[in-house]
């Protein structure tokens, strides 16, 4: 399977890494949308969030548990930060391995375009 993002977690495409752990890596966004712009991916191909079981829950509340710990570890806890999965073609999902986006560090609006 050619996933870049399996590839990133292998160490067999490069990527700046921020944390990671037994069920998630974490690392920052080639093309950023904010000045933090971190993607937070679970270290076991999951396409989408449509593919995920109820065997993967761990590795779902890592997801966010890390976002806690990016905002703690960047400053931004008492901050605002947003984190977001695309699913789908049509919500501008692009790589099909699960990530939470993780922003910071500049001003939101709602709702999202
Ligand atoms: P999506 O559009 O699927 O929600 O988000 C995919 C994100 O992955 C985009 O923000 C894009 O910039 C990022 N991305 C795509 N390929 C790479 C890569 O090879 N390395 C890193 N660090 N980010 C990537
Ligand atoms: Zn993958």
């Amino acid at each position: 399977m050619d996933c870049i993002f399996c590839k990133i977690i292998k160490r067999e495409a490069n990527a700046e890494i921020v944390f990671e752990n037994e069920f998630v890596t974490a690392f920052k966004d080639i093309k950023p949308d904010a000045p933090i712009h971190f993607l937070i991916i679970p270290n076991i191909h999951i396409a989408t969030l449509n593919d995920t079981k109820p065997e993967h829950s761990k590795f779902l509340s890592e997801i966010l548990l890390t976002a806690k710990i990016l905002a703690e570890q960047n400053h931004v806890l008492e901050d605002s930060y947003r984190l977001v999965f695309n699913t789908n073609k049509l919500a501008c999902q692009s790589v099909f391995h699960i990530h939470g986006h993780f922003l910071a560090n500049r001003s939101f609006k709602w709702p999202p375009g």
